[in-house]
């Protein structure tokens, strides 16, 4: 399929590539939607094995973040950027340099915040060519790593899908499978485990692993034992398309509960989760707390009141999980159409054109 093609067929807006010779820079930047306010959506480094691989990736990214800010109330579009090369090996100050110039030609229609491969740090270097990122340290007037917010808005959602589950958000005892214990999964493991849940883990990355069981006396599995975890809930913190037609009919929990972007293969896998009788809490709404959180950066960080609204999270999908029941859908199909009523409604306030707005 030809770039237009890819770009026009899920409404894109606009895609950026940029190139640096001097450090080796190979980015895109996909805006999928400006409709609610500026597309937000990290910067993923990844080794991605074709550049059609990262496009694709892209494009899928951004416009996750359309309906993620959307379904959150937030007053933000979608978008993403991918970095193609490894973030062990691959870094450097003029990299992350040049990449915060080609942002900042955007003048603020895309925002950049952390993502898989890239942390505070790099996001401090983008910062000095281009205001247009967030998630900068804290000690230089940021809201820091986000990751813990996410954890926090997870463990949030984690509770509204006991209370329906179980009667209760009490999750002592409960016994929860988590796939990745990076940088989300870990804090998500820390406040598991203070809620005296039972915790299985495990991570590709052993040292990851090591480190979670040492910290928080976990028991560990290897990466492809977790899905067939006896558990009341499956959390998939690692990476998307892991709920698909293999890996449903092994899963042996109640709900499942994870940050990971994109966890559905399919649509049909929603269904497919449904019809075993397996609660699908939707990935985009539970992970939000991370992008709530740089969110409110934007806005001159509180801490009190990000968390505040990151901790809504359990109420937002308390409420999708309501909308799900009383249309006769799927839990993804009603949060897609919580997202699209509020980008048609909200965005459609524009049209009461003020000074300032756009000429055209
Ligand atoms: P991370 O890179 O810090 O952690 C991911 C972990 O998953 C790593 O330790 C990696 O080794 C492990 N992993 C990769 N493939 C695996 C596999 N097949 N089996 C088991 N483990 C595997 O990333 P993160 O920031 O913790 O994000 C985790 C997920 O949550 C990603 O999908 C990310 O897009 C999503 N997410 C993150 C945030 C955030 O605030 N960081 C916000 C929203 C969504």
């Amino acid at each position: 399929m030809g770039v237009f093609e890819s770009i026009a067929g899920e409404g894109h807006e606009q895609v950026l590539f940029g190139f640096d010779p001097v450090s080796g820079l190979k980015t895109i930047i996909a805006i999928h939607s400006t409709d609610l306010g500026p597309a937000l959506g990290g910067t993923r480094f990844f080794p991605y094995e074709s550049e059609d691989d990262a496009l694709t990736d892209v494009l899928r990214l951004a416009k996750g973040m359309t309906y993620k800010a959307a379904a959150a109330g937030l007053d933000l579009g979608g978008g993403k950027a991918v970095i193609i090369g490894d973030p062990h090996t691959d870094k450097s100050e003029r990299l992350f340099r040049a990449y915060g110039r080609i942002v900042d030609s955007l003048q603020g229609r895309y925002i950049t915040a952390e993502d898989v491969g890239t942390d505070v740090a790099d996001m401090e270097l983008v910062r000095r060519e281009t205001r247009w990122a967030v998630g900068i340290p804290v000690p230089e007037g940021g809201s820091g790593d986000p990751s813990p917010a996410t954890a926090r808005g997870l463990f949030a959602a984690l509770k509204t899908v006991s209370e329906r589950l179980w009667g209760t958000d009490d999750l002592a005892g409960r016994r929860v499978a988590v796939q990745g214990v990076g940088k989300v999964g870990h804090a998500f493991v820390r406040l598991l485990v203070e809620a005296r849940a039972e915790v299985v883990a495990t991570d590709a990355y052993e040292p990851s692993l090591r480190r979670a069981m040492d910290d928080f006396g976990v028991k560990g599995v290897e990466p492809d034992a977790i899905y067939e975890i006896d558990c009341d809930v499956f959390s998939p913190c690692a990476l998307g398309a892991i709920l698909n037609e293999d890996t449903i009919p092994r899963l042996s929990c109640q709900a499942v509960v994870g940050s990971a972007n994109n966890q559905l293969a399919t649509e049909a896998d929603a269904d497919r989760l449904a019809d075993r009788g397996i609660l699908y809490a939707p990935d985009f709404v539970v992970n939000a707390g991370g992008l709530i959180n740089v969110y409110e950066e934007m806005r001159g960080y509180s801490r009190t009141r990000a968390m505040h609204r990151v901790d809504s999270i359990g109420e937002a999908t308390r409420r999708i999980l309501e909308t799900a029941e009383r249309e006769s859908i799927n839990p993804h199909q009603a949060a897609v159409r919580v997202a699209e009523r509020r980008i048609h409604e909200i965005g459609d306030l524009r049209r009461f054109r003020r000074s300032g707005d756009d000429r055209n």
